[in-house]
């Protein structure tokens, strides 16, 4: 019998499928407790839930579920533009930013084309790269920083998109606007530039990225509802460029890529800035709280700048176990090559202590 895998393209082979968080109820079903009783810090998810102003939003979104949605997102793709001082031409919205990656996969990438990241970078870069039968190459990254310099050195004439994401996620590392001024000003005027900024209202002193959309230069800054907005299971993101690139990339998407209830969300979710701020707050007091801890139990980590903090606990994947029997998920980094590292992303003062006890027990 012919294997399945003679016929599939043969990229997709070795192409491991993606590992989210675990779930709650899974580990509840496996401990045989209420999902209630699970502490899950393990997907950088908002710990106050979504925008009180976007459940109702969606609430009164479901009674239109019969339409089909506005495919392009108009209203919303207005309201961000609007905020960012920006076209609604230079937005286009995703189901996730994830979404947004793929469709620069769609524009961009062709079999045997090379993709320039970090190590250690976020790993759905690589996933989407590997699918179109593009190469990525990942630059060293020893001390946890990204190097822009051995970015640029990475470039090959067959190379299409470098991906940045800023702050990075699982290192929770920034780069600075001068390292990033001095990247563009040197990066070649055929390689489109992509900064991931999922992360960045978490960011007190954000660099900025859009003044390079302003001089029409080839970059994409993706941006998400999935963190600060509390929306990720509503899945929806979105990709800022210049209008001609984002006609490119509007060319890729489905009819409906994203539903109506997500955009209707969304929107609501945008112009909620009490429940972003009071987000922010909880993030800034539980991430420093974490990293005191931390620095009295005398285990390392990396302060983090985004709702998430990396802690270095010797054997990552047998603390994550010990910590599920406790109830507690983390996220184990070995698929990263960060076999000793654990990241736990800041929740309310509630679970950050459950996840504080829960540790010390099992580092005891
Ligand atoms: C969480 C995260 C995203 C968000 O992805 P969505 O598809 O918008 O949920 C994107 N990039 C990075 C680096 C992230 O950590």
């Amino acid at each position: 019998m012919t294997s399945i895998w003679e016929l599939a393209n043969p990229q997709l082979r070795d192409l491991a499928v993606y590992q989210p968080g675990k779930p709650i109820e899974e580990t509840a079903r496996e401990l045989d407790v209420d999902p209630g009783a699970i502490t899950k810090l393990a997907s950088n998810e908002n710990p106050l839930g979504p925008s009180p102003k976007a459940i109702h939003a969606t609430r009164a979104a479901a009674e239109n579920a019969h339409l089909y949605p506005d495919g392009g997102g108009f209203y919303l793709c207005k309201a961000i533009a609007a905020r960012l001082g920006l076209a609604p031409e230079n937005i286009i919205s995703g189901n996730g930013s994830n979404e947004v990656i793929e469709f620069l996969g769609h524009a961009f990438l062709n079999l045997d084309d090379d993709v320039i990241t970090s190590e250690y970078a976020f790993i759905v870069y690589k996933l989407i790269a590997t699918s179109f039968g593009a190469q990525t190459i990942e630059t060293p990254s020893p001390d946890f920083q990204q190097n822009l310099d051995a970015m640029l050195d990475a470039i090959t004439p067959k190379t299409r998109l470098i991906f940045i994401p800023n702050p990075n996620n699982p290192t929770g590392t920034l780069i600075s606007q001068r390292k990033i001024d001095r990247f563009m000003s040197r990066v070649p005027e055929n390689i489109i530039v992509v900064f991931d900024e999922a992360y960045f209202e978490f960011l007190d002193n954000p660099p900025d990225t859009l003044r390079f959309v302003r001089e029409g230069r080839n970059i994409v800054v993706l941006r998400t509802f999935s963190k600060i907005h509390g929306l990720a299971g509503l899945r929806i993101g979105y990709g800022i460029a210049g209008a001609d690139l984002i006609e490119v990339l509007q060319k890729t998407r489905q009819p409906f890529n994203v539903n109506s209830i997500a955009h209707a969300g969304a929107l609501a979710a945008l112009n909620d800035d009490a429940h972003q701020r009071e987000t922010k707050r909880v993030v800034d007091e539980g991430r420093a709280y974490l990293q005191e801890q931390f620095t009295e139990m005398k285990v390392r980590f990396v302060p983090g700048m985004a709702n998430f903090v990396r802690v270095n606990v010797g054997d990552g994947a047998a603390v994550f176990e010990r910590l599920l029997a406790r109830k507690v998920i983390v996220r184990p980094l070995k698929g990263y090559n960060l076999p000793e590292w654990i990241r736990i992303s800041v929740g309310t003062m509630d679970q950050n202590k459950k996840c504080i006890a829960a540790l010390k027990d099992v580092l005891k």
